[in-house]
């Protein structure tokens, strides 16, 4: 199963390393803008409210947007913004031609509706893939931004030699951030697994995922993937992120099923780089879209 030089983890599974996959995406894309002549390429990212982890994660998409050669907007509105000024700011964004990736930090603070904020973003400005005319680009198999975390699940799979063409998969969790696509995404042509969706009501969890060659866990309930779920071999990727006193923590219980695992990504360490790194990729297919990049 394993492609070239991946670690493994001590009970020799391949460790699916979302920081590295992360980097080696961001450097491609630096020399990707770099060869084209450093276009402008721009991903502005709003944040409303002073939500701590928030604050972390638009830093990193930040940080990540000025390594790979882009640059990077900001706009900051205080937790007591009203509707009309969040609406009013990301309609200066989609208006902008300088501007061609939006990233609206959610969730928004209570009082405030994401969707309507969402539907000012231009489909080829979408570059979380979130709003319902890129869901629908997807469902219709049409040119669009697909949602970070599900994409970057697929690209670690890519990079780790995962199977997938005729390969049982079970996605645990229906979210429209995640579970959703991420079941499309397996299903549609290229692919080409077979998946199931799951969620709270599927009954017996742990039989179904025995059965699977991929498991995508994306529930937030720490440790939910127990050793009785994984069939020898198959590849265990967590999405699922529970914030306990002893840190961060997975849907996977790492320890108990790295050994049964072919391939296994860390937690953290795994999926959550490759949503950056897959914003990054999208931020870039934007500016393609928007016809921005030269040739
Ligand atoms: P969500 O709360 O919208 O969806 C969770 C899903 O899990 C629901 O569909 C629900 O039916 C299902 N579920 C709940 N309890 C269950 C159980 N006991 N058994 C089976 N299914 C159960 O959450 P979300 O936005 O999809 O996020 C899921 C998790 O992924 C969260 O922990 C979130 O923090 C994390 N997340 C991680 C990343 C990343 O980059 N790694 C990105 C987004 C979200």
């Amino acid at each position: 199963m394993a492609e070239l030089d991946a670690e493994r983890t001590p009970g020799g599974a391949v460790l699916m390393d979302g920081n590295r996959l992360r980097d080696e995406l961001v450097a491609e894309l630096r020399h990707r803008i770099a060869d084209l002549g450093n276009p402008h390429v721009c991903l502005a990212t709003v944040l409303v409210g002073d939500d701590k982890p928030s604050q972390i994660y638009i830093r990193n998409k930040r940080k990540k947007a000025e390594e790979a050669g882009m640059v990077s907007r900001h706009v900051e509105l205080g937790a007591e913004a009203s509707q009309a000024e969040v609406e009013e700011a990301v309609r200066d964004l989609a208006g902008d031609p300088d501007v061609h990736g939006i990233l609206v930090q959610l969730p928004l603070p209570d009082g405030l509706d994401a969707e309507p904020v969402l539907d000012l973003i231009p489909p080829e400005k979408d570059v979380d893939g979130l709003t319902e005319r890129s869901m629908g680009r997807l469902v219709r198999g049409r040119d669009g931004h697909v949602p970070c975390t599900p994409l970057g699940v697929m690209r670690l799979m890519e990079r780790y030699g995962v199977e997938t063409s005729g390969k049982k998969a079970v996605v645990i969790g229906r979210s429209t951030l995640v579970g959703l696509p991420q079941v499309l995404l397996l299903g549609r042509k290229g692919c080409d697994a077979t998946p199931v969706l799951a969620h709270s009501r599927s009954g017996d969890l742990a039989a179904l995922c025995r059965d699977a060659d991929i498991i995508v866990a994306a529930v937030g309930v720490a440790g939910l993937v127990t050793a009785d779920f994984v069939k020898p071999g198959a590849a265990v990727l967590d999405v699922g992120i529970s914030r306990t006193a002893d840190g961060i923590q997975g849907d996977v219980d790492f320890d108990a099923v790295e050994s049964i695992a072919g391939a296994i990504t860390p937690m953290p360490g795994g999926t959550g780089p490759m949503t950056i790194g897959c914003l990054m990729e999208n931020t870039f297919n934007a500016a393609r879209m928007l016809g921005a990049l030269p040739g």
